[in-house]
């Protein structure tokens, strides 16, 4: 028992997991078998596949984007045209005011996140695993940040940029100080950061990694915090069913791969993480 007790939202927000939910999680006869069996996956595993989204950097206080409180609960934008057309590559190229603010906003909402207990347990289990991939969504740099070493950003980092017509690229450790839209110092052209706009290919690179550690296979795949709508991100955790390895689900609603995976917690991810690694590591049901 790490003895931490939260005092206030703000403790929550930044460690996203609190004792009491933990113990619970073990202790519940509908979680607790099969933390166990994930713990004793993860005793034989040589490789992981961790894929994550939203949910996961939820824990460290970034809005999802859907949903309820979601950055974009709202059908349209005060544009007057939907998220996903606002943060297009068309919009980028023909209103780059535009669509630099919705992405600004997105700056935003991750400025000063921290990684939560979900990202450190995920490095953690690198540490001892040294097969350990994470293959995310998100775009906040949380992973790397938390210390994994082995991490596919296939919607980019928000935090990269590099100009659309010169080979100058940059890193910011925010917005903070951007002229919003920003041009290259270099030759005045439009400055865009590293993501995946809707209607853009994904990044050619994290594409070749992806699909050269896919061939090779995982011991165990883990899905935490995304509903699992886009193939590729779906396709990991049907390789590894297929294969008859195991595939873990954490999410506390149900996605697109929940009918496939074998193990499923409805849950939080950072409590839900804590509690595998607690079981994996201590081998600890609490007293
Ligand atoms: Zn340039």
């Amino acid at each position: 028992m790490s003895g931490t007790q939260p005092v206030d939202g703000e403790t929550h927000a930044h460690d996203g997991t609190e004792d009491r939910v933990v113990d619970a999680l073990l202790r519940d006869p509908a979680t607790a078998g099969s933390i166990e069996r994930i713990a004793r996956h993860l005793d034989e595993a040589r490789s992981v596949l961790f894929v994550t989204g939203a949910g996961l950097s939820a824990d460290s206080g970034l809005p999802t984007y859907r949903g309820s409180g979601g950055l974009y609960e709202e059908a349209d934008t005060e544009d007057g045209v939907p998220i996903e057309e606002a943060l297009s590559g068309w919009m980028l190229g023909r209103r780059p005011e535009v669509c630099w603010k919705h992405i600004a906003r997105i700056e935003s909402a991750c400025r000063g996140a921290r990684p939560n207990r979900g990202h450190e347990v995920i490095a953690a289990i690198g540490e001892r695993i040294e097969r350990t991939w994470v293959l995310t969504q998100n775009v906040d740099g949380l992973h790397r940040a938390a210390g994994s070493r082995h991490v596919i950003e296939i919607h980019g980092n928000v935090y990269a940029l590099r100009c659309t017509r010169c080979p100058e690229k940059s890193r910011v450790p925010s917005y903070a100080h951007l002229q919003i839209p920003p041009y290259c110092a270099r030759c005045g052209a439009l400055v865009r950061p590293e993501v995946v706009l809707f209607g853009e290919m994904l990044p050619p690179a994290a594409v070749e990694r992806l699909e050269r550690e896919l061939a090779r296979g995982f011991d165990v795949v883990f899905s935490i915090g995304t509903s699992s709508l886009f193939p590729y991100i779906a396709a990991p955790v049907v390789a590894a069913r297929a294969a008859g390895r195991p595939a873990i689900e954490i999410n506390p609603e149900p996605t697109a791969v929940s009918a496939y995976v074998s193990e499923r917690l409805r849950a939080r991810a950072a409590p839900a993480l804590e509690a595998i690694w607690r079981a994996w590591t201590l081998g600890a049901s609490p007293s």
